[in-house]
């Protein structure tokens, strides 16, 4: 493993003890030899994420992707990769997105905090799927091109076409030279489907996981915890740590 691509809210972080287990386990894989690069792959805001990061005492990521995948940060120095963002920005208008669904009139917007020029972000409970697909098709009448994103029955993002958590861990993996078979995704619910479908990744599904999210990835088999969040985490890094020894001595001998 070369790089770890974690969703953080119910996946390493649920309260003091999982943080506190997690940032145990990685202190352990960080003093080892060549440690993989942390990438936190969340939902939530750049401030809104390093906040809970300083607060929680979870382990400082080598990025750090946010929104939903449409913003890429060097957590180092809180740099935007700027080439994700160009490459964003094709097909995408953020004012078109929010005119339709305000005009659509069933969707709140959340507030300000929660949105970036990239990812549209409303309370909708108990959204229709279909409903959700004929907004996508609305905003596509006004020549915007987006996907909608449904969590937690309730945050529904609006993204353009390319923007999502896997395609972003997926541009990442190649800006930083990591080929897609030595990543390995953890998550919880439904906006974490798309790091799994990543071609070549290594899952890992944590046991609290969202029905949703593990009907979505049946077909990829990740590895599914038997323990929740943090400690299903560490189970499931475990059990690919050794399955990636055991490939690199194969292809070795
Ligand atoms: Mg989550």
């Amino acid at each position: 493993m070369r790089l770890f691509s974690t969703d953080i809210d119910g996946t390493i972080y649920d309260g003091p003890e999982s943080a506190g287990l997690f940032a145990k386990f990685w202190a352990e894989i960080r003093n080892g030899e060549a440690p993989p690069l942390l990438v936190y792959n969340t939902g939530r805001e750049l401030e809104d994420a390093r906040s809970l990061i300083a607060v929680t005492g979870l382990p400082e990521p080598d990025f750090l992707i946010c929104g939903v995948g449409t913003v890429i940060f060097h957590s180092g120095d809180a740099a935007t990769l700027e080439n994700w963002r160009e490459y964003l920005g094709q097909d995408w208008d953020y004012d078109i997105v929010w005119g339709t669904v305000l005009d659509h009139g069933k969707a709140r917007p959340q507030p300000d905090e929660c949105q970036n020029p990239h990812k549209c972000r409303w309370y909708w409970e108990d959204a229709d799927t279909r409903e959700i697909d004929d907004l996508v098709g609305r905003i596509e009448e006004r020549g915007v091109r987006s996907q909608a994103i449904y969590s937690s029955n309730r945050d529904l993002d609006f993204l353009p076409v390319r923007a999502n958590k896997g395609n972003a861990v997926a541009w990442l993996g190649t800006e930083v030279g990591v080929p897609t078979d030595e990543i390995v995704v953890a998550g919880d619910s439904g906006n974490d489907a798309s790091m799994y479908e990543v071609d070549g990744v290594r899952g890992v599904l944590v046991s609290n996981a969202e029905p949703a999210l593990i009907e979505a990835v049946r077909k990829v088999s990740p590895f599914q915890a038997s323990l929740p969040c943090a400690a299903g985490v560490i189970e499931g890094l475990e059990h690919h740590l050794n399955r990636l020894d055991k490939d690199v001595g194969e292809r070795r001998a």
